[in-house]
């Protein structure tokens, strides 16, 4: 038997080093208040992909627009980033640069 088949499987701590998002985690904003789930597990290194973002608890954030809190107004995605029970995860800083300029330059 391999070693590692004596060992029930269990989900393994999220790493913001390889994925700053698992499949299954919840955003919420910073009161607290569930936004959406994601889909998949998120490296934040790739491109954005809004399809990762499911069981949206109101309703999605169109182009341009602020994305908040339906209920009290707070944030729950700031530079690339987004907020989760135990704080924020997220593209890091260079990165979410790069993502803004790609965005400026799509919506021109
Ligand atoms: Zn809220």
């Amino acid at each position: 038997m391999r070693d590692f088949d004596k060992h029930p499987r269990t989900v393994p701590p999220p790493s913001k080093e390889v994925f700053y998002a698992r499949k299954g985690e919840i955003v919420t904003c910073e009161q607290g208040h569930p936004i959406f789930t994601f889909a998949r597990d998120v490296k934040p290194t790739e491109k954005f992909d809004p399809s990762a973002l499911t069981d949206w608890k109101q309703a999605e954030p169109q182009a341009g627009e602020r994305p908040t809190c339906a209920v009290c107004g707070g944030q729950f995605h700031k530079g690339g980033a987004f907020h989760f029970k135990d704080g924020w995860r997220g593209a890091f800083s260079h990165i979410a640069g790069k993502l803004k300029q790609a965005n400026d330059e799509a919506q021109d």
